[in-house]
């Protein structure tokens, strides 16, 4: 199963960028968490680096990625220029290979669609030759390929106005992980009869066709129906006919 470690940047003591009332590392933890939700509705492995408030060092962030040994580690990130027209998403990549760049131009593309115009997808090299990012540069060797998004630049402000709103943080969120979907090749996950159960209710309940499914619910929330349990099976398939 593919392995995805989501970097969350920044953290704790260390804000990132800050402008247009918009902290980077609280955007960014959003963006991931959210992320790390949609990947979780595919069959793949996902962790991160930080799901909180947290200082992580560059050495504990690359610790992180050595022992976890992902197929792809992906870097969230906002931007800033001292330039306030400077606007729009980046993607970091790989100098080594051209792999990274279909994820890339992949992750900009639907972010484009979503509002957030394409600036560039690059790589950034250091005085002797490597990544200049450590978060490529130190785990790219690990057989990892990794990749650092920056979703906008909080000092433009046409991008923080986009950045200041969940719902386009949800759809940056969306863009970057069918991007990885895409990329990786995951397969959705296979439903529990239990959660069948409760989005077949769900939908009947929608369209006005179960009056009081509350207790349906409420046992499908816990877990509590038998599998295989006649009545399960018939509003499964009942909801299906719907579709
Ligand atoms: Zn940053």
């Amino acid at each position: 199963m593919s392995k995805v470690l989501i970097d969350i940047g920044h953290g704790g003591s260390d804000p990132g960028a800050q402008a247009n009332g918009l902290v980077e590392k609280v955007i960014n933890l959003k963006v991931g968490l959210l992320l790390k939700d949609y990947l979780l509705g595919f069959e793949c492995d996902v962790k991160l680096t930080r799901e909180t408030d947290i200082t992580l060092t560059a050495d504990q962030r690359v610790a992180i990625a050595k022992a976890y040994n992902p197929d792809l580690c992906i870097s969230v990130h906002h931007n800033a220029a001292e330039d306030i027209k400077a606007r729009g998403s980046e993607v970091i990549h790989a100098h080594y290979d051209d792999y990274d760049d279909k994820l890339a131009l992949d992750i900009m593309q639907r972010l484009a669609v979503a509002g957030m115009p394409k600036r560039r997808a690059f790589t950034k090299l250091n005085s002797i030759g490597s990544d200049w990012y450590y978060m490529i540069r130190r785990i790219w060797d690990n057989d990892t390929d990794a990749i650092i998004t920056e979703g906008g630049f909080v000092t433009n402000a046409a991008d923080a106005a986009l950045l200041k709103t969940d719902a386009f943080l949800t759809v940056e969120a969306q863009a970057i992980a069918y991007s990885i979907v895409d990329y990786l090749k995951l397969r959705l996950k296979k439903l529990t009869e239990e959660q069948q159960l409760y989005i077949a209710i769900a939908k009947l309940k929608d369209r006005g066709i179960m009056n009081s499914p509350a207790h349906w619910l409420e046992n499908a929330k816990a877990g509590k129906l038998i599998r295989g349990e006649f009545a399960s099976q018939l509003i499964i398939k009942f909801a299906k006919e719907l579709e």
